[in-house]
Formats: structure tokens, C-alpha cells, sequence
């Protein structure tokens, strides 16, 4: 691409492992690219700055954190290129990328290219090659991810799981920004290297694991992954005596998937291109995901995540996905869901006045009532410190307690 000749493409961490992946696919298609330093109190006061508050704090966080590598010369404007997807609909995240051209320019940045793979763009041109590398990328970051959750709670020695998944993650970037020889190796490498990660999970000294209540985190999808949007919020939990559940990173692509089969279904559209181009890849993200998955069968016993067509169905009584779409249907959804797999209770992760959370928040009584007071609660975040132990330890007595009642 002749726009990033020179220049290194920096990713938002909007996930520790997920970011890493992707950045990781970039490089196998010959482009320099890495992850945007940690935020910190710096990075946040300078997407402060260039805020009015109107925003949703993602959008903060996110550039504070590219301008940070500017301000602090991790690189010089000529060497340097932000990465920001695009999307249409309703949600600010479709403005991102245009509002960080504007600030750019206003700041004296103006040949900083904001770079984003659209139509217009041809995708970058890269092909089926890079696309399922990234895809493959999301799955190994979802099912490194779990890993970690499942075991960090449980660890004898602090710190254990934390530098395993690290290096784990490492390895799997190693496998993905090879130029691939061939996308069948590829995809064995990769098997092997996640079975490896597997044993070096599986031989970290624990208390017995399971033993914790079980506690999901459904959300907005920055925010919930984001460790430092969220606080930590999922070690906070640990530390007082749960085991999270975080949805991860490949329910969002799987749905955008689904809804363009069910928009072009609707608006009488099957017989079109785009119609068999939507159902390929459907066919071609679940073969790959399936394959993925399959080594971690007995590891994720009880902690499969829920088909995409049948988190649909359980919004249906609450939020019906053909009436309100996005990430408020897969927040009630998956919090149902999640309670059916033993969860004993749910916490939705939010942006402060992010609509998709208010409205999922509007149902959270009805469903929790249908479960029998299924504790349910949503934390917004917006950069403020908040006195988040208090609610925790408030949160997880009720989630003992209806763990106690359920068994
Ligand atoms: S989902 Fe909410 S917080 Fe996330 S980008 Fe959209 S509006 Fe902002």
C-alpha cells in the first residue's frame, strides 16, 4: 500500500491478544505494524484534550493513545499510520475514523494517514489469504483469552498465568506474520502452537479450579475487553473470588455475518452475489473457528460459546434481533445464555452513555426476574476513578447466594 510505505501501522489495543493478532496479520503482507504502547494517564489526558465529552469514551482512549506516540516520539509523524476499522449504522464507532482525520489535521498532522480497510480501498487489496489469517488471528486470541481466564483465578503463584498467555500470545504472532507457504500449513502451525500453549496453561500450579462463582461479562465490545477502559474490572472480580467469562472478539464478526444474511434475505436479495458471498463466508469463518476449537473440546467444557443463530432465538422474548440490533441483543442474549451454562451472575461492561448498554440495561430486570433474581449489573466507564471493590463485594454476595439457591 503505498500510503504506509516507510510508516509503521499502530493498532488500537482495544484487546490485549486480539490487537497483536491483527497487527501480526498486517506484517505477513509485508507491512511494518505494531501495537500502540499501554495507555496511561498521559495518553488519556491527551484524547481529553482533543474530547468535548460528547464522544463515547473509547473513542478518548483510542486517541490518546495514537497521539501519545506522537507527543512522546515512539515515532515521527512521517513514520508513523493509525489503523481505525469503519462501520455504518447508528453507533459513534462509524465516526472514529473521520473524527481523528479532522483532529489530525488540526493538531499539524495532516499527512498521518488514518487507515481503514473499506471497499473503497479495495480492502487494501489484500486477499483471501490475509483475511483468513486475521480471522484465524481472532480465534486464537478468543481461545488464548479463555485460557487465561479459566486458570488465573485458581493460580498458586501470582503472576504464572499472566506470563504464559504473554508468551503464548507471542508465538501464536510468530506463526501468523510469517508469510504463509501455504494456508493449510499455516493452519496446522497454528493448531500446534495453540496445543502447546494448551499443556503450558494446563501445567501452571492451581487451587481447584471451578470453584469460584462463575460470573459473565457481556457489553460494549471495547470497553469489555479493554483492560484499561474497564479498570481490570475482570482481575478485580478475581481477586475477591470469581471466575469471569468474557465474551470475546469473534461473536461481533460472526454476527455481522449473520445480519447481512438476514438484511439481503429480507430485502428479497438471495439471488445476488453479495447474498453468496455473505453465505461463503459464513461457511469459511465456521470451518476455520470449528478447526481452531476442536484441540480445546475437554478444556471448554461448559464454556462453549453460544451459536450466533442461537443467542438470535434467546433475545427473541426481550430484545427481538429483528427490531433492535447490535450489541444490546447479544448482551441479553448472551447474559441468558450464560446463565443456562452456569454463570451466577452478569455484568455488562459499558461506555457511559453508550445507547446499546442503556437499552440492553432497560431489560436486565425482566430477564433477571424470569431467572429467578438472577444478580445482573451494569458498570459504565468514562475514565473517572470509581470505588469499584465496594460493588464487586456486593455484586458477588448475591452471586453466592444464588449459586447456593441453585444448587
Ligand atoms: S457501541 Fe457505544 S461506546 Fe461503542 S463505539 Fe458505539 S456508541 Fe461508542
Amino acid at each position: 500500500m503505498k500510503e504506509l510505505q516507510g510508516r509503521t501501522l499502530y493498532f488500537p489495543e482495544m484487546d490485549y491478544a486480539g490487537a497483536r493478532t491483527l497487527a501480526a496479520a498486517f506484517r505477513s503482507q509485508g507491512i511494518s505494524s505494531d501495537v500502540v504502547p499501554p495507555s496511561d494517564a498521559h495518553s488519556n489526558a491527551l484524547g481529553g484534550k482533543c474530547t468535548s465529552g460528547d464522544e463515547c469514551y473509547p473513542t478518548r482512549v483510542t486517541l490518546g493513545d495514537f497521539l501519545s506516540i506522537l507527543d512522546k516520539g515512539i515515532a515521527k509523524p512521517e513514520n508513523a499510520a493509525f489503523f481505525m476499522a469503519k462501520a455504518g449504522g447508528p453507533c459513534r464507532f462509524g465516526q472514529y475514523a473521520e473524527f481523528f482525520r479532522k483532529t489530525l489535521d488540526g493538531l499539524g498532522y495532516k499527512d498521518v494517514p488514518v487507515f481503514s480497510l473499506t471497499s473503497d480501498n479495495a480492502y487494501g487489496g489484500f486477499g483471501i489469504g490475509f483475511q483468513l489469517t486475521a480471522w484465524r488471528g481472532i480465534v486464537a486470541s478468543d481461545i488464548l483469552r479463555k485460557l487465561l481466564l479459566m486458570t488465573r483465578p485458581y493460580e498458586q503463584n501470582f503472576g504464572d498465568t499472566d506470563a504464559v498467555f504473554r508468551k503464548s500470545v507471542d508465538e501464536v504472532c510468530r506463526v501468523l506474520e510469517k508469510p504463509a507457504k501455504s494456508l493449510k500449513l499455516q493452519r496446522k502451525e497454528l493448531a500446534a502452537c495453540l496445543k502447546v500453549a494448551r499443556e503450558r496453561f494446563n501445567n501452571i500450579p492451581v487451587h481447584k479450579k471451578g470453584s469460584f462463582p462463575l460470573i459473565g461479562f457481556v457489553g460494549e465490545i471495547f470497553c469489555r475487553l479493554n483492560t484499561f477502559s474497564n479498570e481490570d474490572i475482570v482481575r478485580k472480580f478475581e481477586q475477591h473470588g470469581a471466575e469471569g467469562w468474557l465474551v470475546g472478539i469473534s461473536e461481533w464478526i460472526l454476527y455481522t455475518n449473520a445480519d447481512e444474511i438476514r438484511r439481503l434475505t429480507s430485502e428479497g436479495k438471495r439471488f445476488t452475489k453479495k447474498y453468496l458471498n455473505a453465505v461463503i463466508k459464513r461457511y469459511i469463518l465456521t470451518r476455520e473457528e470449528h478447526a481452531l476449537l476442536r484441540p480445546f473440546k475437554k478444556e471448554f467444557v461448559g464454556r462453549e460459546e453460544c451459536s450466533v443463530n442461537d443467542l438470535l432465538k434467546l433475545s427473541l422474548p426481550y430484545l427481538p434481533w429483528y427490531g433492535s440490533l447490535g450489541e444490546m441483543t447479544l448482551s441479553a442474549a448472551g447474559a441468558i445464555y450464560m446463565q443456562k451454562k452456569g454463570a451466577s451472575g452478569i455484568v455488562n461492561i459499558s461506555s457511559f452513555a453508550c445507547m446499546n448498554e442503556i437499552v440492553s440495561e432497560a431489560v436486565f430486570p425482566k430477564i433477571s426476574g424470569d431467572l429467578g433474581n438472577f444478580p445482573m449489573k451494569v458498570f459504565y466507564f468514562e475514565g473517572t476513578q470509581q470505588n469499584l471493590d465496594r460493588d464487586i463485594e456486593i455484586f458477588l454476595e448475591l452471586a453466592r447466594n444464588y449459586k447456593k439457591i441453585r444448587q
